[in-house]
């Protein structure tokens, strides 16, 4: 008998051999186990706010007397179905990623316009809490890729630092290259992120302290994008953090050479 997790299939070749051959399916297994997992955690996640909605709503209905009341409900409806929205918006991005549905070509994606639109993206929300929200790139620095992926994780990266950080703080987003890479680094001077708890924070819908994390609008998915993104344009994420101190998220990505900087390059040997 074999173990579980193997599955034989036997094909006799003539009378006297035996093709065997043993299938390991832990593999699959793992992947259902995580799909069931996901689907479970969407589920729950999906019908938090949206209980809370149907709530608020029956609490509108009954204050429609007290318009203070009124405006204070509808207010929170909102709050949780911009909730929804987000959290259906990076659903589907997670599952088209996981997919490795990688539908557009590749293009040359101009770092240092990247880095402004991310910034921009945030820009309200520092404001906000006054935090100062800085961007640099250094260089002439390109990669090739999906512009709209790399974009989300490097908003998503900013978002998490302006989120996690008290008011009047600091962000800093840095592109530079190093070695044949380009790493944007974002730099924050917030809460940071315990020890221990670094290795999760990359798992779908984990967050270190949900009752604080629910009060930033987060969905605990922002670094699973920014991981899967990394991995399916080759490149990795890496994290310093320091709880009390801040943090600081890298994506490192394959440099793409423009042409331009590989004819001066080649003007330079000759
Ligand atoms: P969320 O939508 O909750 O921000 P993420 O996947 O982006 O989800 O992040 C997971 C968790 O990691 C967050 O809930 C938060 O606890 C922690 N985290 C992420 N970025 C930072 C940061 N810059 N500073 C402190 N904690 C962070």
């Amino acid at each position: 008998a074999l173990p579980m997790h193997l599955v034989a299939r036997v094909a006799p070749l003539s009378s006297k051999l035996v093709l065997v051959l043993v299938d390991d399916r832990t593999r699959e297994r793992r992947v259902e186990a995580i799909r069931r997992d996901f689907v479970a955690n969407v589920s729950h996640e999906l019908k938090t706010p949206i209980g809370a909605m149907n709530l608020l709503a029956e609490a509108v209905a009954e204050a429609k007397d007290d318009p203070g009341a009124v405006e204070r409900f509808a207010g929170r409806i909102q709050i949780e179905s911009e909730r929804l929205n987000r959290l259906v918006q990076q659903i589907i991005e997670l599952s088209r990623l996981q997919a490795d549905e990688l539908v557009d070509e590749p293009v040359d994606v101009d770092i240092a316009e990247l880095v402004d639109s991310a910034i921009e993206r945030s820009r309200t929300d520092a404001e906000a809490k006054q935090i100062s929200l800085r961007g640099r790139t250094d260089g002439d620095l390109h990669v090739l890729g999906e512009p709209d992926q790399i974009l989300a994780a490097v908003s998503n990266l900013v978002e998490n630092a302006v989120a996690y950080s008290p008011e009047g703080s600091r962000v800093a987003v840095v592109a530079a290259a190093k070695d044949s890479r380009v790493q944007i680094t974002v730099t924050d001077r917030g809460i940071g992120i315990p020890q221990a708890e670094i290795e999760r924070i990359f798992e779908r819908f984990y967050r270190v302290d949900p009752a604080r994390a629910r009060t930033t609008g987060g969905t605990g998915l922002g670094l699973s994008i920014v991981k899967h993104v990394a991995a399916s344009h080759g490149g990795e994420v890496k994290v310093w953090s320091e709880p009390g101190q801040g943090s600081s998220f890298s994506i490192c990505l394959p440099r793409h050479e423009t042409a331009s900087e590989s004819e001066a390059y080649v003007g330079n040997e000759t």
